[in-house]
């Protein structure tokens, strides 16, 4: 992709304000008698969540063909996550060309799209583990901690940075841990209480929508306490794909605005991070949803990530800033895909992004306008996708540095070599040229 190919959004003004808000779950032949009351039930959407193939062969009937099934079941063999999704999710896909539907993508994975991993792939891309103190815990920027208190989430997404812990054991992955890892949690507040350069606490995972409302209170309430915290942050994906919490579960959303007040009376904010990726998973009960969490007075901001066939294009992207500034969501962060397993076919080139960053600034306010981010792998941070020190297009190698987080170093990124010239593909093929091409953009860098 380059400047002429993202073009300017085509989407029309007002669009961004209509939102779906039919029985679309119908569609399903599995949940054709489903009422709107039921389907407003948080119980009944974890209840019903969809988490094997032969539950999805049950639902569906003949709307999707055999050859899809068959896809979808060799998909699995590879796949680093489980299958989970909530109704509210799998009725939105579009079952008539489930292949291409973006939310599909996301979440199911088919045998057909796998790429094999590009050679310089990490597990850990971020070196999150390199960089935590005490378990559950990463501590990288001075002011800021990734608390990481469970290990399970509403739904699996295929793009996930922390595969390699998050849900359960895959044909692919073992994983060590299952849920709420409470028992290291007193070790995290400890760790925080003794380290007071850190104002800022991200609670991630996992997803913060699987902390039970106890479990909102608790972590909330512990890190509030601790003096030198300003800030705390619940991470959720939740409110892209399961909004029905928010409406139906009263005790959750209770501790949450708790938490928000206890944090006010202290001078300190509390708000949520939250992950929409795609304006197909925003629907009139997102919006009411967000009306709920807006009338409690918690901020929400979202971080979405790139991802090929899915947002890569400036129509959708433009779409989902607009539609979450609308819905009283900050549009905060759009990362480039992390170097992990089981991932190349959602990645994009660099080029991409910063083409895509170019074409969606301008589109709405300046506050409302996602900042388009690399995070580096090798644990440099995020730094903005312009910001290189070098880039040799050609064979899909960036150079970066993070002068502040570690100082001296420099971090290389790669563009997916599916993308690159047949030509470039063949030097990547060949270990010492790609070592050697490696090394030249590096010292092109300065380094
Ligand atoms: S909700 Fe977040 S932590 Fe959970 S699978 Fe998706 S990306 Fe990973």
């Amino acid at each position: 992709m380059n400047s002429k190919i993202v073009d300017h959004s085509k989407i029309p003004d007002l669009e961004h304000r209509n939102f779906r808000n039919d029985d679309f779950w119908k569609e399903i032949p599995g949940w054709s008698s489903v009422t709107r009351g039921e389907f407003a039930d948080h119980m009944w959407q974890l209840k019903n969540s969809v988490r094997k193939v032969a539950q999805i062969k049950k639902l569906l009937g003949d709307t999707v063909s055999k050859e899809f099934i068959a896809d979808l079941e060799s998909g699995l063999h590879t796949t680093p996550m489980n299958i989970r999704i909530t109704p509210y999710v799998f009725s939105l896909i579009d079952w008539k060309d489930p292949l291409n539907c973006p939310l599909r993508k996301q979440f199911l994975p088919v045998g057909s799209q796998v790429i094999p991993d590009h050679p310089m792939h990490m597990a850990d891309s971020l070196s999150e583990d390199d960089d935590s103190p005490v378990p559950m815990l990463t501590h990288r920027y001075p002011d800021k901690v990734l608390f990481l208190p469970l290990t399970i989430c509403p739904v699996y997404c295929l793009y996930c940075t922390r595969s390699r812990v998050i849900g359960g054991s895959t044909e692919s992955v073992e994983k060590e841990t299952y849920g709420a890892n409470q028992k290291y949690w007193d070790d995290v507040f400890e760790y925080l209480m003794n380290s007071p350069k850190v104002e800022d606490v991200v609670i991630s995972g996992g997803d913060s929508f699987m902390l039970n409302a106890k479990q909102i209170s608790y972590i909330g309430e512990n890190l509030l306490k601790i003096p030198h915290i300003r800030r705390i942050r619940y991470a959720t994906k939740g409110i892209a794909i399961f909004p029905q919490k928010i409406l139906t579960d009263d005790a959750w959303v209770k501790a949450l605005s708790d938490v928000h007040k206890f944090g006010r009376s202290l001078g300190k904010q509390v708000v949520v991070h939250t992950h929409f990726s795609s304006p197909r998973e925003i629907t009139k009960w997102t919006q009411m949803a967000m009306d709920r969490l807006f009338s409690e007075g918690i901020i929400v901001r979202n971080q979405a990530v790139l991802q090929d066939g899915v947002n890569n294009h400036v129509d959708e992207m433009v779409l989902l800033t607009r539609q979450v500034g609308y819905l009283n969501i900050q549009p905060y962060y759009v990362y480039m895909h992390d170097m992990v397993p089981g991932c190349e076919h959602f990645r994009t080139t660099l080029r991409e992004g910063v083409e895509l960053e170019k074409a969606v600034r301008g589109t709405t306010a300046g506050f409302n306008t996602p900042t388009f981010v690399c995070d580096l792998p090798g644990g440099g941070g995020k730094r903005h996708v312009a910001s290189y020190e070098y880039y040799d297009e050609e064979n899909g190698i960036s150079v970066w540095t993070a002068p502040y987080v570690k100082p001296g170093k420099s971090f290389t990124y790669f563009d997916p070599i599916h993308k690159l010239s047949p030509e470039a593909q063949a030097r990547w093929a060949d270990i010492p040229t790609r070592e050697a091409m490696i090394i030249e953009a590096v010292k092109k860098a300065g380094y």
